[in-house]
């Protein structure tokens, strides 16, 4: 039997996170407003009106495509792409067609271990990336059909890449990086859910090893990671069905459905020629000055893997460490800024990252950024500790506790009395008090049940609000038992 392989390429949209629309003025985040309120002229497409460029989508554009190593096109034109659809107030969108901001570069993809084989990087070249405004949103209400204009002008990138990735789960896993990458320069806040990262996802397949380029179909609307790889996966084994049986594949656009988890025809692709692109008049051509790009290579901060390589080669953290910590910048800023402070044994700071400091970021809903404990705290702690000053579940609670008040660790432990008490004369107090009210237990530890020393030292703890010094209460209670 044949053995196929799919050749899968992905065009996303990509809203990028500019205070105003592409156009207009109006606001570009209408999450929270209700339809049809953020709203103009330009931006609704009336007569007489003319687009403005925003010049914060030009360097977010040339942020990205630095950080693609994309080539900056000096000289790029926008276009008029006219189709007919409610939502298209204006009969075309603006976007750019044979001269994008951008061509080429790529994404180096590492593709995880699987029961299919080993690790690998999957390095996915990109074939263009342009400029565009968003269009409307329409929503089938029974048998209305209603418009909600917000979304016109909003600012998207449209990324394509070339037809290199291989499975569906390569393809998660490019959307997956894209999105780190993304948020990591901040251009985007890259969340699916809100469409501001959406996938079209190309899908075609060959005998295994083979070079042709065989009919490809198109996957619509997918807008969740998860469930761009199920409908790669079940596109993939419904053309090698049709092949199987003799049959052709057909240029259709599908569509995803989520709650059904199946893919349904949309109707025939159309060709560019449909289109009928032509230069959009109202806008200059966008002319970029050397100054401009590099500028934007200025600004490109050092990628996630390039982090991420680092963080295993000078901190030596092992690579599941790594990964974790550089998942989102401000938290790789907060680790190197922690285990720089600390000084050395930057695998002990990662382990107070990846318990505690992650714990307590996921359970108050958190990001690294938004933290009033700071880098200095962390390291002042795991110090405090160290040095016995505090014990370990104490230092657990400070962090905690300078999260909350913002004060110093040293001045929590100064204001709550925290410091541990090894003061053999305050435990023996306790460890005596302890014995004279557990006359039974004492009795029993007598009888030869040594083992009870654990539950003794336990009551001391508890009476002394954790601060003892466990040892010296296990030596005091041993020295008294006796
Ligand atoms: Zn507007
Ligand atoms: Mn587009």
């Amino acid at each position: 039997m044949t053995k196929y392989e799919a050749v899968i390429g992905l065009e996303t949209h990509i809203q990028l996170n500019t205070t105003s629309k592409i156009f207009c003025v109006c606001k570009a985040d209408s999450w929270n407003d209700p339809p049809n309120t953020n709203i103009c002229p330009v931006c609704t497409g009336l007569p007489g009106v003319l687009p403005v460029l925003n010049q914060r989508v030009v360097e977010k554009a040339l942020l990205l495509a630095v950080a693609m190593h994309a080539e900056i096109q000096p000289e790029s034109y926008f276009d008029r792409k006219n189709y007919f659809y409610p939502d298209l107030p204006k009969g075309y969108q603006i976007t750019q067609y044979d001269r994008p901001i951008a061509l080429g570069g790529w994404l180096d993809v590492p593709v995880p271990a699987s029961p299919a084989g080993g690790a690998y990087i999957r390095r996915v070249g990109i074939a263009k990336l342009h400029m565009e405004e968003d269009a409307g949103k329409t929503r089938n209400a029974g048998h209305l059909r209603q418009i909600d204009f917000n979304r016109c002008g909003v600012p998207l990138i449209e990324m394509v890449t070339n037809p290199d990735l291989r499975t569906a789960a390569e393809a998660a896993q490019y959307l997956t990086r894209l999105r780190q990458l993304l948020r990591w320069i901040g251009v985007s806040e890259a969340d699916m859910e809100k469409g501001h990262l959406r996938c079209d996802a190309n899908v075609s397949i060959r005998p295994a090893g083979s070079q042709v380029l065989n009919p490809k179909t198109e996957i619509k609307n997918v807008n969740a990671i998860d469930a761009v790889r199920e409908a790669i996966e079940k596109e993939f084994e419904r053309q090698v069905r049709e092949v199987e049986a003799g049959h052709r594949i057909e240029a259709w656009t599908l569509d995803w459905d989520e709650e059904a988890q199946v893919l349904r025809k949309m109707r025939s692709k159309e060709t560019e020629a449909d289109y009928r692109y032509f230069r959009e008049p109202d806008l200059l051509p966008v002319c970029l000055t050397q100054a401009q790009i590099d500028a934007a290579a200025q600004e490109m901060p050092e990628r996630p893997l390039d982090r991420r390589a680092r963080f295993m080669e000078t901190y030596q953290l092992p690579e599941y460490d790594a990964e974790i910590l550089t998942a989102e910048r401000q938290l790789s800023d907060f680790f190197e800024a922690a285990a720089t402070a600390y000084g050395d044994e930057p695998k002990k700071v990662s382990n107070w990252m990846m318990n505690e400091v992650l714990r307590m970021l996921n359970e108050q809903g958190l990001t690294a950024g938004e933290l009033r404990l700071q880098p200095a705290h962390l390291a002042e702690i795991i110090q405090l500790v160290d040095d016995g000053a505090v014990n370990a579940a104490t230092g657990k609670a400070l962090l905690a506790k300078v999260q909350q008040s913002g004060r110093s660790p040293a001045q929590v432990v100064a204001d709550e009395g925290l410091a541990r008490v090894s003061d053999d004369s305050a435990i023996r107090a306790v460890v005596e008090a302890v014995l004279s009210e557990s006359p039974k237990e004492v009795e029993s530890y007598r009888a030869g049940k040594v083992t009870l020393i654990g539950w003794f030292v336990g009551q001391v703890m508890r009476r002394m609000g954790g601060k003892a010094d466990p040892a010296l209460a296990r030596s005091i209670l041993e020295e008294l038992l006796r």
